[in-house]
């Protein structure tokens, strides 16, 4: 329960990021009244693991039980905090472990939907629920009698023999103190009046930029706009206009990020940049969808909080219990990146510049050209074309004969699809996982389709978590963005789609694998700059030559993808990463500078920070944009990656380290994914995230495998040679 943050966040959600939110189970007597006893909350499920019974549950039971949740784990903890006995390991900790059963059932589930499959009733639930769930969380945390136990335990500690359980008191303590506990009454009462007002400007955040994103969908009546789109990708505008009712008309929905994938086939170049400026435009409007006022305030008061906790920004607040401890850390693994990512950018846009002249274009490359070009010179350099590639990723083959068969060749694990158990979407599908031993061990949940009413990007989580303690069983999920296929249409999905399904996986790995005792520790409950290590681990399988040749097939015949199409695709694999590298370091940095804002500072133009923030950090490439820019931002203000945008950069370092490791061990074992699973993916955090890795790998992390695979170290020889 006092994962405090990300308790939080799963109630503010539009968590764009693919990192999974955590709050934790617990038991306790279910005093149902009898006014809500047909709630299907109210009870544990009795489907399998608990898999949510969605063919039960109706909007309208969200709110009673999170509200008769919150006010159970309240009576819990008090009753913990107030009892006559010394605080013993099991009377306090182990306690508060099993309470809120209720409160973790509905919140996982509501945080789900809330997120994949929205609607106007779970929004007003959410922008309702999201400041009393701070509220609850500070009233937990701040229980100075709660706090005492606590304290007294974690004095003592050296008495507790096992090393988890004495982990987990320190984990509490830090915890605690890390939510305010030993602050003053008066800061108390500050801390929790910015708690509220940080929930619920997080959660309209949220509201806003779904709205904003919906709005800045690309109409129109001239087909002839989309030029460049297959004619399935025509047939599924045509769809996505029918969905909004707009007849006649073509409709092309924004992706989260600023540059959008559809730009890589439109030809018209004005329609390219109507597009662009859709996006990056989207929540700058002036209009209800404007995000900048709240964005202000919330710099403004992340920064109040941390000064409150004793730090001196927001970013050192939240760094202080991740792997990179500090901001410097973690901006000097990006700062020290820029030149290299910068200069290959600029390489980059020469030779699309070249290809522009030659072409006789006579104009100046820019931003909304970026993807267009980028494709162009991935035609002509490598000779690679992305409508030549889809056909041999058939998602349902990509996912048995990739994922799953990945996962069966490291750890030995099997799947099967089960049509029983209800979900809350008809796109959405639910396998069972058994162990190596044929023992059933999981459910897993695959939402793949883009809808309006689903947050952007890709992400994991789970309805239940594994915990030794409470005898439950993973069930997990994974939703991405995918295109939908036109009816009757097989989902043809890109690579890079591809590789998104296997970084999903990776987190679900990591959750169905978790064979820990306490729920604190279950699974994804790691650092942040620790959990994407396991998911960008997982996508290096997707181009493992074994388990590549084994989904990359044609959909229509069968046959494998030519040898010669998979050399190029190889080649190409280090094309664009100057872009890539730079767009994400660019909204990296940005993401620190906001949270380094000093305490007590003025409300920032979100514009003019911006473009300051970039030029300080030299990464102000005009041709190349922030992946996000401030204002729609989603992973730092509506999710749980605030001053933790790093953290993808510094799991990356992690997962292409430990790559390297099973290169030298033999590669692609049952014996080495064994080890990986015991090691990693079965340890939660079981203990201190840099500890963990050290003992995986016999030494810390070298970030020189990360230069390699992003191809920038052998850019940097270049240059030296020259
Ligand atoms: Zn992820």
């Amino acid at each position: 329960m006092l994962r405090l943050r990300p308790l939080l966040i799963a109630m503010t959600i539009a968590l764009t990021a693919c990192a999974p939110t955590t709050h934790k189970p617990g038991s306790a007597a279910t005093a149902a009244t009898p006014a809500t006893t047909a709630n299907p909350f109210f009870v544990a499920s009795t489907l399998q693991y608990q898999a949510p019974p969605f063919d039960k549950i109706k909007d309208s039971d969200y709110q009673p039980a999170i509200e008769e949740g919150m006010k159970q784990q309240i009576a819990e903890i008090e009753k913990i905090a107030d009892q006559a006995g010394a605080p013993t390991f099991d009377n306090t900790i182990v306690a508060m472990e099993r309470t809120g059963e209720l409160l973790t059932r509905v919140s996982k589930v509501f945080g789900a939907i809330a997120q994949a499959n929205t609607n106007d009733t779970l929004q007003k639930i959410q922008e309702e629920e999201a400041p009393k769930f701070a509220a609850h969380q500070d009233a937990i945390a701040l229980n100075p009698k709660l706090f005492a136990r606590v304290k007294a335990l974690y004095d003592h500690r050296d008495g507790i023999a096992d090393a988890q359980s004495k982990y987990l008191v320190e984990r509490y303590y830090r915890n605690f103190v890390r939510a305010g506990a030993q602050l003053s009454e008066a800061d108390k009462s500050e801390l929790r009046e910015l708690n509220k007002e940080e929930s619920t400007l997080s959660t309209d955040f949220g509201n806003k930029l779904l709205a904003a994103t919906k709005a800045g969908a690309l109409v129109t009546k001239d087909k002839a706009d989309f030029a460049g789109f297959s004619d399935g990708e025509i047939a599924a505008a045509a769809d996505a206009a029918k969905e909004r009712k707009l007849d006649g008309a073509w409709v092309l929905s924004l992706q989260n990020t600023t540059q959008q994938p559809a730009q890589a086939e439109l030809t018209d170049r004005a329609t390219r940049e109507k597009l662009f400026k859709a996006s990056t435009e989207r929540t700058e409007h002036g209009d209800g969808n404007d995000t900048r006022a709240l964005i202000q305030r919330l710099a403004q008061l992340r920064a109040q909080k941390a000064k409150l906790l004793g730090y001196p920004t927001y970013a050192a607040y939240s760094l202080d219990d991740q792997m990179a401890k500090t901001p410097e850390h973690a901006i000097k693994l990006m700062t020290d990146m820029v030149p290299a990512a910068v200069g290959k950018a600029k390489g980059e846009a020469a030779r699309m510049q070249a290809l522009v002249d030659k072409q006789k274009g006579g104009f100046k490359l820019a931003p909304w050209d970026w993807q267009f070009y980028a494709e162009q010179v991935r035609k002509a350099e490598y000779d690679l074309d992305e409508a030549k590639i889809k056909p041999y990723f058939e998602l349902d083959r990509v996912l048995h004969d990739g994922v799953f068969f990945a996962a069966n060749k490291l750890y030995g694990i099997t799947f099967k699809e089960r049509h029983d158990i209800p979900v809350y979407q008809p796109d959405v599908r639910v396998f069972e996982v058994f162990d190596a031993d044929g023992k059933s061990m999981a459910l897993w949940y695959a939402d793949y389709f883009k809808r309006d009413n689903k947050a952007g990007g890709a992400w994991e989580d789970t309805f239940v978590d594994q915990s030794g303690l409470l005898g439950t069983r993973p069930v997990a999920f994974n939703v991405c963005n995918f295109t939908k296929p036109a009816a009757g249409q097989p989902a043809l999905i890109s690579f890079e789609d591809v590789t998104t399904m296997f970084h999903e996986f990776g987190h679900a790995l990591h959750a169905m694998f978790s064979n820990v005792k306490y729920p604190l520790m279950a699974g994804t409950n790691t650092t942040r700059d620790f959990v994407e290590f396991p998911s960008q681990f997982n996508e290096h399988w997707a181009s493992e030559p074994s388990v590549f040749a084994n989904f990359a097939k044609h959909y229509q015949t069968g046959e494998p993808m030519p040898a010669e199409l998979v050399a190029k695709l190889k080649k190409a694999k280090t094309f664009n990463q100057g872009f890539a590298t730079t767009e994400y370091l660019a909204a990296a940095l940005l993401d620190q500078a906001w949270h380094t804002i000093p305490p007590g500072s003025e409300k920032q133009d979100v514009d003019k920070f911006e473009t300051a923030a970039l030029k300080r950090y030299h990464i102000d490439y005009a041709l190349v944009p922030p992946r996000y820019r401030t204002s729609y931002f989603a992973h730092i203000w509506g999710g749980g990656y605030s001053a933790g945008y790093y953290a993808y950069l510094w799991s990356e370092v992690l997962d292409d380290d430990a790559f390297y490791w099973f290169r030298e061990h033999g590669g692609m074992t049952r014996e080495n994914g064994q080890r990986f699973r015991d090691m990693i993916l079965s340890q939660g955090s079981t203990q201190e995230m840099d500890a963990l890795y050290r003992a995986f790998r016999g030494r810390d992390p070298s970030v020189e495998p990360l230069l390699e695979q992003r191809g920038l170290k052998a850019e940097k020889k270049e240059k030296k040679s020259k």
